[in-house]
């Protein structure tokens, strides 16, 4: 399929302060389209100005929520300049495991991958400069059948957006403190958890908000069932050392498949370091934070890459982790990951994919 490029006649003024750009505020001079038809498949590929929507006020996704979505990142290599992907095949395989999930088509991978590249390039002065900014890349996709009838979607758009942020850690890396969550559940086995979709987004704000208001960043989630495994940290995985050990929750279908995930077990195997996928209990964390042999604790997710815990809370009991400092293995991966995005060493493991 040919992709129409309608350039922007009126590209925006780039921002001048690459310190203030935030999370997802700025957004690039186009974006990529496309739509689907039943019987048709896809069709109408388009680069085109960034600009607003027009839908129909009984549209699927406004009403029952039939919508998936990505999260990946263009970086600007430090010395090269190069403008290069991290394992965007991954995002664009987990959009289209979300999307048979959600009755939604999947998109060709390797067309899904060029039209990518292609959107970036055209807008690649929008990738910012600065250590640690990235452009941040937003595929979505969402039924958009003009009824009310819950149905399989006949008509379906899929969009990328693009939306240069700044450095996660501008200030330096903090660790955050958490919560257990012990009412609200964020997914179970069969549900919608393994799938990308807004739905989780929308149904776990609530807990996010609470934990917020009690001074905690994020919450860590447990099995909805039986409430007694570690599932997830907010929006990210969620990694521990316990007793020298690396571990993090196996995926059971309720946790979501992440790439930086991936990464790290994939990175941290190569080294000969031992990291096991399996169920962790509540209970087994509790007592590890209380004899000391909790040794770190990290979210891990495209947005921070990792996000080290300094304090947990479970029920009125709070552990400080490492003195509440980040730890060995977690600044070790971090160095590790963003030195290969950033182009500061080498890329073993052929997880970039330059944009040109
Ligand atoms: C996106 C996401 C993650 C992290 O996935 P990455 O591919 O590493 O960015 C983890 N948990 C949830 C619920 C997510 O939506």
């Amino acid at each position: 399929m040919e992709i129409e490029i309608i350039r922007n006649p009126h590209p925006a003024e780039k921002p001048a302060d690459e310190s203030k750009l935030g999370f997802g505020k700025v957004f690039t001079d186009h974006m990529f389209t496309m739509e689907w038809h039943q019987g048709r498949g896809w069709h109408d590929a388009k680069i085109e100005p960034f600009g607003r929507l027009s839908l129909h006020p009984a549209s699927t996704t406004l009403h029952y929520g039939s919508e998936i979505f990505e999260g990946l990142k263009a970086y600007r290599q430090s010395g090269s300049g190069r403008i290069v992907l991290f394992r965007p095949q991954e995002n664009i395989a987990r959009l289209n495991r979300s999307a048979v999930r959600m009755g939604l088509p999947e998109l060709d991978p390797d067309f899904a991958l060029e039209a990518l590249k292609k959107l970036v390039e055209i807008d690649s002065d929008w990738v910012p400069h600065g250590e640690g900014t990235s452009l941040y890349i937003r595929p979505f996709m969402f039924g958009d059948d003009e009824h009310l009838g819950v149905h399989g979607s006949k008509h379906v758009r899929y969009i990328v957006i693009l939306s240069p942020s700044g450095s996660y850690y501008a200030a330096g890396i903090n660790p955050v403190d958490i919560m257990i969550e012990d009412e609200d559940v964020r997914a179970v086995k069969g549900g919608t958890g393994e799938a990308k979709c807004g739905g989780n987004y929308g149904a776990s704000v609530r807990a996010g908000d609470r934990a917020e208001q009690r001074g905690y960043a994020q919450v860590l989630w447990l099995d909805g069932v039986e409430r007694k495994y570690i599932e997830e940290v907010g929006s990210m995985n969620i990694m521990f050392k316990i007793a020298g050990k690396v571990c993090t929750p196996v995926l059971n279908g309720s946790i979501l498949p992440g790439i930086t995930r991936k990464s790290i077990l994939e990175l941290l195997r190569s080294e000969g370091t031992p990291a096991e996928e399996r169920r962790i209990s509540l209970e087994e964390l509790e007592k590890a934070a209380e004899d000391g042999t909790l040794e770190e604790a990290w979210g891990c997710g495209t947005a921070a890459v990792v996000s080290p815990v300094g304090r947990l809370a479970i029920g009125d009991k709070v552990f400080e982790i490492n003195g509440g400092r980040i730890g060995a293995t977690t600044q070790h991966l971090y160095d590790a990951l963003t030195g290969i995005q950033w182009g500061k060493s080498e890329d073993k493991f052929g997880w970039i994919v330059p944009v040109v």
